[in-house]
């Protein structure tokens, strides 16, 4: 990533065993774990085992160190802010903005928050290398901030085997490419004790899982986000998902042969007594396992709609507008937690132009005025258009908007542009989709030459990953 202020400087900092370390006393009273990467990078390097971070005295010592804190955790980090204020933006840096100077005999990182702190650590770990038992980082001064609040990937995981990936996009790419969310898609590949019927088998998530993932998670300065596909996607091809297999009671097409034969994708039925009681007891493992403050509840190319009796002669918008409203009323109401969907169902085709896929020819539109505002939207687009309306519209309708993009470079860099181009506080960021496996997702980012081939499209989303993340941390390019 490009720093937004880069000043090269006179000198180097060199040294050849560990430099010392220091943390703040405030960062550190933060239970922040930014300086963790320095130390762990310095204990590679240097085979220094026994390096323990200090805290910093008043007067900064003579031989090389690294000063890592808050701006109020030391007169020289105060100093550093001083110097570059007038440069930085009005708000100051904000959640994730941060200083790092390099100086002959010294280097500081600062910040006002702690995920800040960690992105500075990022950066000059960057500019230090991997070389055995040295540093030679030439002096400068860098000020950075991400342009977008909101940097993501949404990946499927589909049982235990895809744990390695996931990990690995956690601790090495989302840290390299500056992403902050990750939207893990479980549906039923998790060991719900509420309903052990509706576990996809032996091999999906464990709790213990779920909270490994968490804590390397908050390390990383990602916010997990758990994904549950509701209403619509009950059925693939020829098979029907664990939810349905095991209540055929909520399937809103009861009488469709068991082989889905003619249609998308089954639904379960919003009007039915009984179903939203399990949903939520899903959605509160889930929030729980992760220990989540956001929640995705899918609801993309919802096709069968109004069919069992129970539903039959109301309008689509309507019974549309009522399970959101039910998953909101339980997420946001009882569990306080930000609730997120796709917004394909809420856009109508008629004015937005996208095909019936990206937009809704069935009806659902008008349930976009009839839903709280306070739900995220991602809004998934695949095309390298032009323009897409949507990303303005949904923040004019008051909805804060996440642009999603998919499998190619020139599709997240369309997007990613118009969400640049469109920007108000509504506007969260991008996110990258993927669709592949998290598995070729993983692989294809440490550029391994199978999987960036063996399927169509994972070239495609590294390459829309790479450009989308860029893009949201950076901003346009500088004319
Ligand atoms: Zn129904």
């Amino acid at each position: 990533m490009e720093a937004k202020i880069r000043e090269e400087r006179a000198g180097v900092f060199r040294c050849t065993s560990a430099p010392q370390i220091l943390v703040g006393d405030l960062l550190r009273a933060s239970g922040s774990e930014a300086a963790q990467p320095l130390l762990e990078q310095c204990r590679k390097q240097f085979h220094s085992e026994a390096m323990q971070p200090a805290a910093p005295e008043t007067r900064l010592p003579e031989g090389p160190f690294v000063l890592v804190g808050l701006v109020k955790d030391h007169p020289a980090l105060k100093q550093l802010e001083a110097d570059l204020k007038s440069r930085l933006p009005k708000d100051g840096l904000g959640q994730e903005g941060y200083l790092l100077e390099v100086a002959p005999e010294r280097i500081l990182i600062a910040a006002e928050k702690p995920a800040g702190a960690y992105y500075g650590v990022l950066k000059l770990l960057e500019r230090a290398g991997d070389a055995a038992a040295s540093w030679d980082i030439p002096a400068v001064r860098i000020a950075d901030w991400p342009t977008m609040r909101w940097r993501g990937m949404h990946v499927l995981v589909n049982s235990r085997d895809d744990l390695p990936a996931v990990e690995q996009l956690l601790t090495r790419f989302l840290p390299q490419y500056r992403l902050n969310r990750l939207i893990l898609e479980i549906n039923y590949n998790f060991q719900f004790r509420s309903h052990p019927e509706i576990s996809s088998g032996p091999n999906a998530l464990t709790v213990e899982d779920c909270r490994r993932l968490s804590a390397l998670a908050k390390q990383n300065n990602v916010h997990l986000i758990p994904m549950l596909n509701c209403l619509g996607h009950q059925s693939w091809a020829e098979t029907t998902g664990a939810f349905l297999r095991a209540h055929p009671e909520f399937d809103e097409t009861p009488d469709l042969p068991a082989n889905n034969p003619g249609i998308y994708c089954r639904s379960w039925c919003p009007s039915h007594p009984d179903v939203n009681k399990v949903v939520f007891d899903l959605f509160d493992e889930l929030i729980d396992a992760f220990d989540a403050d956001a929640f995705h509840v899918g609801m993309d190319e919802v096709f069968i709609l109004g069919q069992c009796p129970r539903c039959k002669g109301k309008a689509n918008a309507e019974l549309f507008a009522r399970a959101v409203n039910d998953y909101h009323s339980h997420l946001a109401g009882k569990r306080k937690v930000q609730m997120l969907m796709w917004g394909d169902r809420l856009l109508d085709d008629a004015q937005m132009h996208y095909g019936e896929w990206e937009s809704s020819r069935n009806d659902t539109a008008p349930a976009l005025h009839l839903i709280p505002k306070d739900i995220v939207i991602c809004d998934w687009h695949y095309e390298p258009l032009a323009d897409f309306p949507s990303v303005k519209y949904f923040q004019e309708q008051g909805f804060a908007v996440w642009p999603s993009g998919w499998n190619s470079e020139e599709n997240a860099q369309r997007l990613a542009g118009c969400a640049l181009k469109n920007t108000s506080d509504r506007m969260l960021g991008y996110l990258a989709t993927t669709w592949v496996g998290v598995r070729s997702v993983a692989a294809g980012l440490a550029g391994d030459a199978q999987a960036l081939t063996g399927n169509k499209n994972v070239s495609g989303v590294v390459a829309a990953i790479r450009k989308g993340a860029r893009l949201a941390w950076e901003g346009a390019p500088q004319p």
